[in-house]
């Protein structure tokens, strides 16, 4: 056996270079974070050797007594780290991401054509949960299933629960979806649960970006509300790549939803798990049962307040006006600049985040605001002082963004992007 140095120094390099640039950046990207030790060395383990397709105790294929072993525990560790009854609730570790997580649910739930109502991408939802233009069916969702997306109420930026229950009494849709990729409030779980109630829906949360927020109970509870609960396990909770399903052991409008969940990932979606993902989750999931692990939620949502209050300090638009999870998102159309522009500025002085579509946004393509996430950074250290500083670096990044835009005024976009990355870009040495 060669070590990877030696094997292929090729990938070996990219991967030193793709460290180093992680370990000297501010990683502000909300959907990302820096996961253990613990969890690599399983995800880089032997595990991934193994097909065991099914589910333990009846599986497909041969030598999965240690498999069965290690996907039972991940799954008593998942029930345990989001407090749920055994009895009530059952857990899938097998999705191999979240698109997929969610791509199976809707297979499990509903019938092709059958009608769903997501958070519209442009404010704040998954492509996942059924994104389309009125020229393309972009995501799979919208091509299998028939999707009317809620919106959110552009003067607050808060979630349009009225206009949801309008439109979802005239759509009369079969899957009503909570949950989003930058949206910077809870979701009213109650008020979900009583319009999905009304028009004979089911309810489900996709919780991928704060599942680790609430694992450790800072924010509400969708367990309480939802039939079926999926999420990724790389974002705030800190795993390995994947997803997880969990669902109602119950039948929900005439749907065994166990059976149904279970199929629809294998065989229905799916073939052989990553069992080196599983591992790693495993591996996750205890931690998330620690005080350290709640300390850490805790940390997250209070230094994110930090950096609201701070950017708000400093005169910028929030969406909804601030946070109270990981991530806000600034609207930086009052300034006269895009998202795209001063993401590009800030990745040059190695502060990575992303452009993002705000309420009201013409353009997906350019962007008017920039989503700011503190998981990644709380897991290496950082307080609230350090998330103050931080909103003066983007401060500052966004002053170098509007003078170069008055050096080279009115440009196409990509025209704006080579110019700042030009060696000769006069505004450089600031950076
Ligand atoms: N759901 C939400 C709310 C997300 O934000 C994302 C990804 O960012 C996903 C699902 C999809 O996860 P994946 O990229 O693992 O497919």
């Amino acid at each position: 056996d060669i070590e990877l140095t030696h094997a292929d120094p090729e990938v070996y390099g990219i991967i030193g270079k793709e460290k180093d640039r992680q370990y000297k950046s501010l990683e502000l990207i909300a959907s990302e974070n820096f996961t253990s030790r613990a969890v690599m060395e399983a995800v880089g383990s032997c595990l991934t050797n193994k097909y065991s397709e099914g589910l333990p105790g009846k599986r497909y294929y041969g030598g999965n007594e240690y498999i069965d072993e290690l996907e039972t525990l991940c799954q008593q560790r998942a029930l345990e780290a989001f407090h749920l009854d055994g009895e009530k609730w059952g857990v899938n570790v097998q999705p191999l991401s979240g698109s997929p997580a969610n791509f199976e649910v809707y297979t499990a739930l509903l019938n092709p054509h059958d009608r769903i109502m997501g958070l519209d991408l442009p404010h704040g939802g998954h492509l996942s949960h059924g994104f389309m233009t009125p020229k393309r069916r972009v995501s799979g969702t919208s091509i299998y299933f028939e999707s009317m997306p809620y919106r959110l109420d552009e003067s607050t930026g808060l979630v349009d629960y009225n206009m949801l229950e309008k439109t979802a009494t005239l759509f009369r849709p079969k899957l009503i979806i909570a949950g989003a990729s930058a949206y910077p409030r809870d979701f009213d779980y109650p008020r979900m649960r009583k319009i999905a109630d009304a028009v004979g829906a089911f309810l489900m949360m996709d919780m991928a970006h704060i599942s680790g927020l609430v694992a450790a109970s800072v924010v509400g509870n969708p367990f309480e509300y939802c039939d079926v609960v999926t999420t990724t396990t790389h974002k705030s909770l800190r795993g390995p790549r994947g997803g997880m399903i969990f669902y109602k052991k119950d039948t929900v409008l005439g749907v065994d939803m166990e059976t149904a969940i279970n199929n629809a990932v294998f065989p229905g979606l799916q073939g052989g798990p990553h069992n080196h993902t599983i591992g790693g989750l495993a591996v996750c999931l205890k931690h998330a049962q620690s005080p350290e692990f709640k300390t850490y939620q805790n940390n997250v949502v209070s230094n994110c307040r930090a950096l609201a209050s701070r950017l708000a300090e400093l005169g910028y638009k929030l969406v909804s006006g601030g946070s109270d999870n990981h991530l806000v998102l600034v609207d930086l159309r009052p300034l006269g600049i895009d998202g795209a522009r001063v993401e590009k500025i800030l990745d040059l002085a190695s502060i990575t985040l992303n452009k993002n579509s705000v309420p009201g946004d013409k353009s997906a393509l350019v962007p008017g605001g920039i989503r700011i996430g503190s998981p990644a950074m709380t897991t290496r250290g950082f307080k609230e002082s350090d998330f103050v500083a931080t909103a003066d670096f983007i401060h500052e990044g966004v002053q170098i963004t509007l003078e170069a835009n008055k050096l080279i005024p009115k440009t196409k976009l990509q025209e704006f992007l080579k110019f700042v990355a030009s060696p000769d870009f006069p505004l450089r040495d600031r950076i």
